[in-house]
């Protein structure tokens, strides 16, 4: 065959492979040396990596020297097999870590999926055929309680109505919304968690296009949700067409507008973030102004903001020991810093969160809970 009478499609095809060949990225054929590939995804980018080994000397939960950590990332950007796959507990501090934006998070991510062998991927299996079912429309079908005209819908993501703290849709703060709940209407984006870092790019049209059909703007209750719509839907080239809103802003808001409703706390919180916050750290700000209008201050401490630790449900069923480490440590500074309380934002967090606090006697509030409280609606958990 003559081969300069190949197609020109055919041989933008194989000058790709052979790009894809020669920068180490075998995420996906159609990748340029840009962001994006073709197609507007975005991906762990080998150009932005100049191997400094940061993301994996940083990480808390491996103990590598730089050799080892280099020695690792290449090994990942070669499509092989490394230790770090298996020691991930996929808490997405490595994207931070790292001085030059190249994603190294998503590398791992991709790879734990592809290589299938860490105790996470292989633990969380059967959850995430459970997803897939629902997410191809084989499963329950979502909830959707139907509110006023003129407000917009309350997403739970898949949460259960039993996840989220008791009466919260009863509450002011959400009263005439729209609510909605199941994996037809999930975030996708933790199920990097469970070996699924592909989720967002195969469903992430599909869930969106299912909460357009609402007609209506968003409120995140979790963080995924808006870290789906506000970050990956604009990696992948995701169409978004509707108005959103995270959690902490509609909160933020609802708090300014009814100001002289509020009882001022005067406690002291310590904030347990959920790792995809390292989506999008700009939520922090809501959440200052949330305490300052309820009269809570936030004491600094060691772990918080980028070096704020997992709340460990990844590994809480897989690497028992570690977990319970992590939280225990986590807890106890905490305690440290005078926190009267600790705030969770996510329903996942909050539950495995549960049994530290406790033992440790530190109060965990959610933060409507916590913004409930200075409405007047509920009182301060008792000690
Ligand atoms: S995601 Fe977290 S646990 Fe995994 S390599 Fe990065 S910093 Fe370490
Ligand atoms: S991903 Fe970032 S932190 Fe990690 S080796 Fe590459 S440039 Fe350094």
């Amino acid at each position: 065959m003559n081969l300069l009478l190949l197609d020109r499609a055919v041989w933008s095809l194989v000058l790709d492979l052979l790009d894809a060949l020669t920068t180490g990225c075998y995420e996906h054929i159609m990748r340029t040396k840009e962001t994006k590939c073709k197609w507007g995804h975005k991906m762990w980018d080998a150009s932005k990596c100049d191997l400094c080994g940061d993301c994996l000397v940083r990480c808390r939960y491996v103990d590598y020297d730089k050799e080892k950590a280099v020695a690792e990332i290449r090994l990942l950007m070669e499509g092989k097999d490394a230790d770090i796959l298996t020691k991930c507990i996929t808490c997405i501090a490595c994207n931070d870590y790292c001085p030059t934006g190249a994603d190294p998070s998503n590398l791992i991510f991709k790879m734990q999926e592809r290589i299938g062998t860490s105790p996470i991927v292989v633990a969380l299996a059967p959850f995430l055929d459970v997803i897939t079912k629902g997410l191809e429309g084989q499963g329950e079908p979502g909830h959707l309680i139907a509110g006023d005209p003129d407000k917009p819908v309350l997403s739970l993501d898949s949460f259960d109505f039993g996840e989220i703290p008791e009466g919260t849709l009863d509450s002011q703060l959400f009263k005439g919304m729209t609510v909605v709940r199941g994996i037809e209407y999930m975030s996708l984006v933790g199920c990097v968690h469970m070996g699924g870092e592909s989720f967002v790019e195969k469903y992430g049209q599909r869930v969106i296009d299912k909460l357009a059909s609402l007609g209506k703007d968003i409120v995140y209750f979790h963080n995924e949700g808006f870290a789906l719509v506000h970050v990956k839907a604009k990696e992948y080239g995701i169409t978004v067409p509707f108005g959103y809103m995270h959690l902490f802003e509609h909160l933020r808001n609802y708090l300014r507008d009814h100001q002289s409703s509020i009882s001022k706390l005067g406690k002291k919180v310590a904030y347990q973030a959920n790792c995809a916050t390292r989506y999008v750290p700009e939520q922090d700000d809501f959440l200052d102004e949330i305490f300052e209008l309820i009269g809570v201050k936030r004491p600094p401490r060691l772990y918080e903001r980028l070096n704020a630790v997992c709340c460990t449900a990844p590994i809480i069923n897989t690497n028992r020991e570690l977990a319970i480490g992590i939280q225990e440590k986590n807890v106890k500074d905490a305690i440290e810093c005078g926190a009267d309380a600790l705030i969770t934002s996510c329903p996942y967090c909050d539950r495995v969160m549960r049994r530290p606090t406790s033992q440790l006697s530190l109060t965990k509030i959610f933060i409507t809970d916590l913004c409930r409280i200075a409405l007047g609606e509920k009182p301060w958990p008792e000690g």
